[in-house]
């Protein structure tokens, strides 16, 4: 339902986890039944996470009984279920290649079943009743072919039906975050040494106005350093920018 993506080179004061935490708490309004949050940093072989079933606060609270280890780059995700009952096991992210990888997803994923046939013949485990879970591993398989995360969202992107925003991150590019959209919003904002990705604005309207508005079947690949825009069949986009005329203390 909520979507927030951060990669920052990593100001003391801003915590990739409380961006995304915070770029959440914004996108409260929308509704949800659950909420998670995945990490990457150099430092760490697999990526971070914690997700909870009901309001924020659970996830806060479970971040400060166990809290997860600094990062560079964030994604964040409230969740309102489609697919499996709102529980801590269905909230988003979830997580691919023994932890490596993570997505979050807003949308519905039409050829779940058929997708999910194809992995488990694979022998791929699911540990959640979610559509989403699919394109986490999908985005796994394409991955470990690829070993480009962009272009492995492209390709997982064209096989998917039904509307989606995914993100994904990766532990091995602890400064990189990847979207993919498909009849589902997402907007990038652009920072200073530091950018960010919403499913609106709200998301990080406290820290930039300066946005990329993507078009409709678009990734994206975010750096501290760089934004770039290319079609599922990755060709280069130039993305639509603009300022966001909105009072970020309204
Ligand atoms: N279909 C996904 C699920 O049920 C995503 C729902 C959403 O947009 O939050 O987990």
């Amino acid at each position: 339902c909520g979507i927030v993506g951060y990669v920052g080179a990593g100001a003391p004061s801003t915590r990739p986890q409380d961006v995304a935490l915070e770029g959440l708490g914004r996108l409260e309004y929308r509704g949800y039944d659950s909420a998670g949050i995945a990490l990457a940093s150099p430092d760490q072989p697999l990526i971070s996470s914690a997700k909870k079933a009901g309001k924020l606060v659970n996830l806060r609270e479970e971040l400060d009984a166990r809290p997860l280890p600094n990062a560079t780059a964030a994604i964040g995700h409230t969740r309102w279920a489609t697919h499996g009952g709102p529980s801590d096991l269905n909230a988003h992210p979830h997580l691919a290649l023994d932890g490596k990888l993570a997505v979050i997803h807003n949308g519905i994923i039409e050829n779940y079943y058929l997708l999910k046939t194809e992995l488990v013949e694979k022998g791929i485990e699911f540990t959640s009743e979610t559509d989403t879970e699919v394109a986490a591993h999908l985005l796994g398989q394409e991955y470990l072919v690829t070993g480009n995360l962009t272009k492995a969202i492209a390709n997982v992107a064209q096989r998917l039906e039904g509307t989606f925003t995914l993100l994904a991150l990766h532990a091995d590019q602890p400064d990189t975050v990847v979207g993919a959209r498909h009849d589902s919003p997402l907007v990038v904002g652009l920072g200073d040494g530091e950018n960010f990705m919403g499913s609106d604005v709200a998301a990080f309207i406290a820290q930039t106005n300066e946005a990329l508005e993507l078009g409709q079947d678009e990734i994206v690949t975010i750096t501290p350093h760089s934004v770039t825009v290319t079609t599922f069949d990755g060709r280069a986009v130039e993305g639509n920018r603009y300022t966001v005329d909105w009072d970020a203390s309204a």
